[in-house]
């Protein structure tokens, strides 16, 4: 990978962005996935590159929500692979579940290289290889899913989903935890929590408040996930990009 010195302003970004190019490079990303984190790394600069009151709430709910599901179950596609698979197998052993590979480009190579490199990380299973089932009104390849994983699944979270996988899987009855920088999109608009951060904060985070919660009554967990109102908080996350214009356009005048 390109050496990026620490102290360069942008150095988280330009970091990510060496992940994702490497991930195409060894052929577990899709040359999309570029595009994809192309769009986010905008987003994240107008959120101010931070995690936001309103990400934080998402991230609270959704963990709740992971706790208190009968069968979680956890998404990894190219750029997820790429970006936070360290960190995911992580979330996984915090949960006690799998992974789940899910690719929009499928590819059987591409498939394998993601779940070895998840193993590679930590990952104790990693499901997605063999799917058996179809997720209803999706194309053929975009549908595939695991019966024990996605398939059955109550809760699932998607990070960096398209809209009309989210749609399918809110579709089917379950609940779905999306990760998307981008709070217009039709991903955080579908689904049932929506955390507007980018990936590589929000998954450590979400692990953390997975561990702090587990040890709290159920009953409070259920308060937590009844009082979260997703619309909100996506009308919260636009007004903090607002807001953050605003100031950086104060010290510009200035
Ligand atoms: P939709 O169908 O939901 O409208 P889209 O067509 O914008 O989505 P893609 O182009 O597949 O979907 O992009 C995936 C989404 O992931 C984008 O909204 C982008 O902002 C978001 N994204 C990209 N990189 C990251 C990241 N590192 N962290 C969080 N979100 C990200």
């Amino acid at each position: 990978m390109t050496e990026i010195p620490k102290s360069h302003p942008r150095y988280a970004s330009l970091v990510a962005r060496e992940r994702v190019a490497e991930g195409v490079k060894r052929g577990y990303t899709s040359s999309q996935g570029l595009i994809a984190q192309g769009r986010g790394e905008c987003f994240d600069y107008l959120i101010g590159e931070r995690t936001t009151s309103s990400a934080k709430s998402a991230i609270r709910a959704a963990a709740a929500m992971l706790l208190l599901a009968r069968r979680p179950a956890l998404s990894v596609n190219g750029n997820v692979a790429a970006l936070v698979s360290r960190e995911m197998a992580a979330l996984a052993a915090a949960l006690k579940i799998p992974l789940e590979v899910n690719l929009f480009h499928r590819s059987e190579e591409r498939v394998k290289k993601i779940a070895d490199l998840l193993r590679e990380k930590g990952a104790a299973e990693v499901l997605g290889e063999r799917p058996d089932a179809s997720v209803p009104g999706l194309d053929h390849a975009r549908a595939l899913a695991t019966r024990g994983g996605i398939f059955d699944a109550d809760v699932v979270l998607i990070p960096l989903e398209d809209g009309d996988r989210c749609e399918a899987l809110v579709a089917m009855g379950k609940k779905v935890i999306a990760i998307d920088l981008n709070p217009l999109s039709r991903t955080a608009r579908k689904a049932t929590v929506s955390i507007v951060d980018n990936i590589i904060r929000a998954v450590p985070h979400l692990t953390d408040e997975v561990t702090r919660l587990r040890s709290m009554p159920r009953a409070d967990l259920e308060k937590m996930v009844n009082e979260y109102d997703n619309e909100k908080v996506l009308r919260q996350a636009v007004q903090e990009i607002q807001d953050h214009l605003n100031r950086q356009s104060q010290q510009d005048t200035r």
